[in-house]
């Protein structure tokens, strides 16, 4: 690969090539989590479907490594790579709602709050996660879970159709009914089997729900999170709580005797009437202590969404480890609340998220997204602004995850993994489904074009 041959690429792209000597280099590479400070050779900001497909093979041909980038928020920065091209949809942001099928087109460019502003105005909405600047495609690749899962299910249970650019550069379009098999694969296998440039999904109702964080001291977290484990499987599934162990922000809106605090926080969202849904949380109120914040009420969904937005800006410190969770014995309880108590910093976290209702009524190989049997999504994340924190970071995330895992499941949800993880841990994760991914990878990308990404190698 010679200046020529980058040049000749860069003019037959409708979008912007950026490379090394670019004065906008620095900023375009970067990332979400400021820990991972990837230098790609070139980031090829794709304009449209043409542009990728000419990235494609660019990659391929010069033997490059490829990452895909969405969002940018994945958190071992799996949207970047080190001497190689980015094939970078951020500028891919068109969406298209059709009110009366409920359907939603969605170019992979977008974070998940463009889609809530573009269907709120329709009464409707998609599940995706609990933050609006998450990438909607590597969301949505890994499973995507968030408020109205329980209701609604999975992001991935509500993808209808995908067009793909393929690691030949062919294109072709998923649905039930053309190439099954990879929007099989595509629900839950991750960015392995090629460029997603559209997403076709099935929206649904949600306009103002009753929604928002109430803060319990952490001296009630025991009886919290007992309370929280029993609950939720008699929960209408309208109500969505996930629980968290983490510290009060300091700043506005919390009061200011409670800032600093270590608490433990019930996230709440119910989508139906308001009335019903302030019955529901007054039912949750009576039942628990009294606690020291209450913010929840009626909200426009979207509000909901971006609420943490500002509390979780782009570049600061992340390092994570997930498990999907089936029971929380009373000793796991004891051990959370020993590991949430050491909390390296005030914006680490520790957070449970419900997997149960509509996800449970899928089968596990219905989609490559199998880990249906659990009851919550568990991240641990050690989170901060200052770069010489990370190892503190670390070290909590990995010795937190260390005291509650033997109570776990074996896997974890893939957007909650780093890239240290290993090839195992992810077999755990997919389970019975592993083989037939792997015979997919091996159809679709028998080179392993796309193996910047919580990799499945092609079957031998
Ligand atoms: C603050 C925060 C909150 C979060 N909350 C939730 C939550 O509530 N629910 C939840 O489910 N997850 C949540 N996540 C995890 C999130 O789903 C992952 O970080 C996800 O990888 C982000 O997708 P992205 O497009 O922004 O990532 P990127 O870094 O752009 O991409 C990540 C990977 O996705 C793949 N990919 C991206 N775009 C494409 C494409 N167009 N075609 C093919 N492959 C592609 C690639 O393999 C890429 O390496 C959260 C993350 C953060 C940082």
């Amino acid at each position: 690969m010679n200046d020529e041959a980058i040049t000749k690429f860069g003019q037959s792209l409708r979008g912007a090539l950026i490379g090394r000597s670019q004065a906008d280099y620095d900023e375009a590479r970067k990332l979400y989590n400021g820990m991972i400070d990837k230098r790609p050779l070139l980031i090829a900001r794709c304009a449209d479907v043409a542009d990728v497909i000419t990235s494609v093979n660019f990659g391929r041909d010069n033997k490059l490594p490829v990452a895909i980038r969405g969002g940018g928020h994945n958190g071992p920065g799996l949207g970047s790579v080190d001497d190689g091209l980015v094939i970078d949809l951020s500028t891919m942001k068109g969406v298209r709602v059709d009110p009366a099928k409920r359907t939603v087109r969605v170019e992979a460019g977008c974070v998940t709050g463009d889609i809530d502003h573009a269907t709120h105005a329709f009464g409707l909405a998609i599940p995706f996660g609990v933050v609006s600047t998450t990438g909607v495609a590597g969301l949505t690749l890994s499973g995507g879970h968030g408020y109205l899962s329980r209701q609604y299910g999975l992001a991935v249970d509500n993808l209808l159709e995908a067009d793909v650019v393929l690691a030949d550069a062919s294109f072709v379009t998923a649905s039930e009914t053309a190439n099954a098999d990879l929007l099989w694969a595509l629900r839950g296998g991750g960015g392995n089997f090629g460029v997603v440039t559209s997403f076709l999904f099935q929206a649904h109702p949600a306009s103002i729900v009753y929604g928002g964080p109430i803060f319990f001291e952490l001296k009630n977290a025991a009886e919290v999170m007992r309370w929280y484990r029993d609950f939720q499987a008699n929960a209408p599934e309208e109500l969505y709580i996930f629980l968290g162990l983490q510290t009060v922000p300091s700043g506005d809106p919390f009061p200011r005797d409670h800032w600093g605090k270590k608490i433990c926080v019930l996230l709440i969202s119910y989508n139906g009437p308001v009335g019903d849904g302030e019955r529901a949380v007054n039912a949750v109120r009576a039942a628990l202590p009294k606690p020291i914040i209450d913010f929840a009420g009626p909200v426009p969904y979207p509000a909901l969404q971006g609420m943490f937005d500002g509390l979780y800006p782009k570049g600061l410190q992340w390092y994570w480890k997930g498990d999907f969770v089936k029971t929380l014995p009373d000793a796991a309880i004891d051990a959370h609340i020993e590991h949430a108590a050491k909390v390296p910093s005030e914006a680490s976290c520790m957070h449970l998220y419900p997997i149960d209702g509509a996800v449970h009524r899928k089968a596990n190989d219905e989609t490559a997204w199998n880990c249906r049997d659990a009851t919550w999504s568990m991240v641990i994340a050690g989170v901060d602004s200052d770069p010489g924190k990370a190892p503190a970071l670390k070290k909590w995330a990995k010795d937190y995850w260390a005291a509650v895992h033997p109570f776990d499941l074996g896997g974890a949800y893939p957007n909650f993994m780093m890239d240290d993880e290993g090839e195992a841990r992810l077999k755990a994760t997919f389970g019975d489904n592993y083989l037939r991914l792997a015979a997919l990878k091996k159809k679709y990308d028998p080179a392993n074009l796309f193996r910047v990404n919580q990799n499945i190698r092609p079957a031998a």
